[in-house]
């Protein structure tokens, strides 16, 4: 997707700070933290949401999800705790229209989200 923030920075076309990289999916700092562990883990292949994933991708969203839990664990984060959101569609408050797991933690999280 040639307008896609995301996609350009799987291309390395703008810089990120690079968490994890594997031939599927890609992790980096969040731009704007909102907690000391702000990370955004993306597929390189360009989904706009949830909504938009066919069924024979599943294994990559399972894949996200076990990465997000080895970073957490790398960091230290495991145990105390960490919160994993993924913002579909307009009502969520999406943004970016790449589909972006975000992966917080570090501080005491409050529910119900805003
Ligand atoms: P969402 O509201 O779920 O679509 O979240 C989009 C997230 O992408 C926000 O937390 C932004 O701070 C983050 N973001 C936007 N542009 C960049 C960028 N160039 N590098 C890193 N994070 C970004
Ligand atoms: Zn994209």
């Amino acid at each position: 997707m040639v307008d896609c923030i995301f996609c350009k920075i799987v291309a390395k076309d703008i810089p990120s700070e690079l968490i994890y990289e594997d031939e599927q999916i890609v992790a980096f700092n969040d731009i704007n933290p909102q907690a000391p562990v702000h990370i955004l883990i993306i597929p390189k292949e360009h989904f706009a949401s949830l909504n938009g994933i066919p069924e024979e991708k599943k294994d990559m969203l399972s894949h996200i999800l076990f990465k997000a839990r080895q970073i957490a664990r790398n960091l230290g984060i495991d145990e105390k705790g960490y919160r994993i959101v993924l913002n579909t569609a307009r009502d969520s408050g999406q943004e970016v229209f790449h589909i972006h797991f975000h992966l917080l933690g570090g501080r005491r999280m409050t529910w119900p989200p805003g």
